[in-house]
């Protein structure tokens, strides 16, 4: 499978006019050619893949990645010139939105007149956009994890718990459950700090009558959960019950409309409009979500501004919400996959408004 997908860089080549391309980014290398270590090179010719790294990870390189040779060196810009010099190319295409200028610049240096390096932005952002079986599955599997460490620790949300006390826990349950690192840092917002869409762990106590927002995820083979749940804690304002409810049916609205051929903004449209009409428009200031996998954020984006297509493959969330300053906030998120007819949802945890013993 990973031999495949080096195919499909390939196409760039004749496209581009290119000899090569160098990859560096850490997602890349794992989804081209099976390295999981912090540090490496993949140069991908025509005929050939080698993958570079230096010494601390050459054994593991030969245990897990797949290419047509592995290269050790001792520093890694020097060593990339040096492979590329002596399989012969010249024009080589490298990753524009993650290698550092001061990279490029010292490439261009070491390499002299005879190599030419060249920026691939928007090619390169599709790259790992449509996931396959095994890839969903992974990516169901790090959501499955995070639930379940989820509903083992969902009797300390009650008054008087620390909202970071609740993180670590989370944390905790997740590595313990195999989870090789949190996707984030999570977020648990409570009472007014609801209205912080990015409001991470605080010192804060929750207290009878809040909701609370947990937004979390897990690690796991690479792949990367995301999914927020808010839950009341004993009987809540009728007006934050009102907001949860315009969410859970923007969300719904928005997850119904998931299919192939469908533009990502309509999607976004859908949940913004009803939050709109219902007059809370301007409480939703975040795009409705963003494709998930290698990274917990990455290409595409569900938004007004989104240019892209739904597709069979694509795994996205879907997160609206609202936010009102000095009385608390709603989000609530799933991750999707399209499927060929549809969607499946991959997260699991019921969105349904839950109200917990205060
Ligand atoms: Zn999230
Ligand atoms: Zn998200």
């Amino acid at each position: 499978m990973v031999k495949d997908r080096a195919q499909k860089v390939r196409s760039l080549l004749d496209e581009k006019g290119l000899d090569g391309l160098l990859f560096l980014h850490r997602p890349n290398l794992r989804y081209l050619c099976g390295f999981s270590g912090s540090e490496g090179a993949l140069l991908v010719g025509r005929d050939e893949k080698v993958f570079l790294t230096d010494s601390r990870y050459t054994s593991q390189a030969h245990l897990e990645v797949t290419a047509d040779r592995i290269v050790e060196y001792r520093v890694q810009l020097e060593g990339i010139v040096r492979e590329a010099q002596a399989t012969g190319l010249r024009r080589i295409g490298f990753e524009a939105e993650t290698v550092p200028f001061a990279t490029v610049e010292r490439l261009r240096e070491e390499g002299g007149e005879r190599l030419e390096w060249l920026p691939l932005g928007k090619p390169l952002r599709t790259l790992r956009w449509l996931k396959d079986g095994v890839e969903t599955e992974t990516l169901e599997g790090a959501a499955d994890l995070a639930a379940t460490a989820f509903e083992e620790i969902l009797p300390m949300i009650r008054p008087g718990a620390v909202e970071r006390d609740i993180s670590l826990a989370l944390e905790f349950a997740m590595k313990r459950r195999g989870a090789e690192e949190k996707s984030f840092d999570f977020i648990v917002a409570s009472g007014e700090r609801g209205a912080l869409p990015h409001g991470v762990a605080s010192q804060k106590k929750i207290q009878a009558g809040e909701l609370v927002t947990i937004d979390f995820g897990a690690r796991w083979q690479g792949y990367h959960s995301d999914e927020t749940v808010t839950l009341a804690v004993g009987s809540v304002d009728p007006r934050l019950r009102e907001i949860y409810d315009i969410v859970l049916d923007a969300h719904d609205l928005a997850m119904d409309m998931v299919r192939p051929g469908i533009p990502l903004r309509e999607i976004d449209r859908m949940a913004r409009d009803h939050i709109a009409e219902r007059g809370y428009g301007k409480y939703f200031g975040h795009g409705l979500g963003h494709g998930v996998g290698l990274e917990v954020h990455e290409f595409p984006s569900v938004s007004p501004r989104s240019e892209e297509v739904a597709g069979e493959g694509m795994v996205i969330t879907i997160e609206p919400g609202i936010y009102i300053p000095g009385l608390g906030g709603v989000r609530i998120e799933d991750m999707v996959r399209v499927t060929g007819d549809g969607h499946r949802r991959l997260t699991r945890l019921d969105k349904k408004f839950r109200s917990l013993p205060a």
